[in-house]
């Protein structure tokens, strides 16, 4: 017998993307879920930015050129892609759709265009915008992360307002007072609660 639509619905995995301005722990969170149900699978993107000294290849990222970046463009084998602050990222296709296909929850931790792309193809994916508790908050994020010259960190606090206005586009938006907090509230998310 053919499994009903509510069956097939059932053995896939959830797509939840995290989106929000760069420094607001976003990976901090998604870490401290997962921790709790290891069997979830993220995606690791590709992006043409250069490594950060502490970043390896194929554990933060798949680090690559603009070239070979805008070569997987062309065969189509990014489910998403969007440049931000000046680089390319993006996320492969096939990994996500096999991890869903087995039944496991697969968490995207995208920024905002990407995350409006995985929303058209599939309209499912459980969007969550994790927001500071203030842009002064995040200012002092992004500054004591230490990572970026003050340029880039104004760059990304100006990208950080287009993207928090974009928050009605969410079905959940988390603020990050506490990571614990909200990678419980995450947690629930993946749980489908
Ligand atoms: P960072 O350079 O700080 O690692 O990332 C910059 C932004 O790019 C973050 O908002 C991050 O979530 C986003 N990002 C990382 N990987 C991808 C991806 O594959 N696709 C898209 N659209 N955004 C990504």
């Amino acid at each position: 017998m053919k499994p009903t639509g509510d069956e097939q619905a059932r053995r896939l995995g959830r797509l939840i993307v995290v989106s929000g301005p760069s420094g607001v722990g976003k990976g901090s969170v998604i870490a401290a879920a997962i921790a709790q149900r290891p069997e979830t699978w993220t995606s690791i993107s590709t992006t043409t930015r250069q490594p950060r000294p502490a970043e390896q290849e194929g554990r933060e990222y798949f680090f690559v050129t603009k070239a070979d970046f805008e070569r997987e463009v062309a065969s189509g084998g990014f489910l998403e892609w969007a440049e931000y602050a000046d680089n390319l990222y993006g996320t492969a296709r096939e990994p996500v759709d096999q991890n869903l296909a087995s039944g496991r929850n697969v968490i995207l931790e995208i920024e905002l265009a990407g995350a409006r792309q995985v929303r058209a193809a599939f309209p499912t994916a459980v969007l969550v915008l994790i927001r500071p508790p203030s842009m002064a908050d995040l200012r002092e994020r992004l500054i004591g992360r230490g990572t970026e010259p003050s340029e880039v960190v104004e760059r990304r606090l100006a990208t950080a307002r287009h993207e928090l206005a974009a928050e009605s586009e969410f079905d959940y938006v988390l603020v990050n007072e506490d990571i614990g907090a909200t990678a419980s509230e995450l947690v629930d998310l993946l749980d489908g609660q």
